[in-house]
């Protein structure tokens, strides 16, 4: 049976830290699912959901086995209907693991569905989208932490404020 995980994220916007899992992790499974939520947490996001998956298709290209879909309410259930067996989330330092855990054990007792972590490259393990945006907001350099096409889009976006 073909193996189907999940890496769920609100990829607003993507970064070399989630390319570098999404790469990684795609070496393991026939078929990965990028599964972009809007988390109610961040509301307020600076791409809307097709700018997100856009800019996703952009940096994903050369990965043939990627599918990028938009995901609303629970993830098992998302996860069932798109016959995936298994959740990928990538881990930055400890601060990620408590309620990375807790999420996966709660996903595991509501359907039985595993998750699995991949943990940060080295140099990516400070990046995350909401730090690269407050620098990118600032006029910051942020070529090193996002692909090209996604800063200049974030270049565009904050000429566009001032
Ligand atoms: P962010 O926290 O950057 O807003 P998302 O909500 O889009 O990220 O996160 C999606 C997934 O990608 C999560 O599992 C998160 O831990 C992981 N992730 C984000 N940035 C990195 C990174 N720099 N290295 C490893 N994993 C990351």
């Amino acid at each position: 049976m073909a193996s189907i995980a999940l890496v769920p994220g609100s990829f607003d916007p993507v970064t070399l830290g989630h390319i570098d899992i999404i790469e990684r992790a795609a070496r393991h499974f026939d078929t990965l699912i990028v599964a972009v939520i809007r988390n109610p947490q961040k509301t307020a996001s600076l791409f809307t959901l097709e700018e997100r998956q856009e800019l996703l298709g952009e940096c994903l290209a050369h990965l043939p086995n990627i599918r990028i879909e938009f995901f609303k309410g629970l993830l098992v259930e998302f996860a069932k209907d798109h016959g995936a067996s298994a959740i990928v989330k990538g881990l930055r330092a400890v601060s990620d693991f408590e309620y990375e855990l807790q999420m996966a054990q709660m996903n595991q007792r509501l359907s039985g569905i595993d998750t699995f972590f991949v943990s940060t490259s080295p140099q990516y393990s400070f990046l995350s989208s909401s730090l690269v945006k407050e620098v990118a907001r600032f006029g910051g350099d942020v070529s090193s932490m996002v692909p090209e096409v996604v800063q200049r889009r974030l270049g565009d976006r904050f000429s566009e404020d001032t």
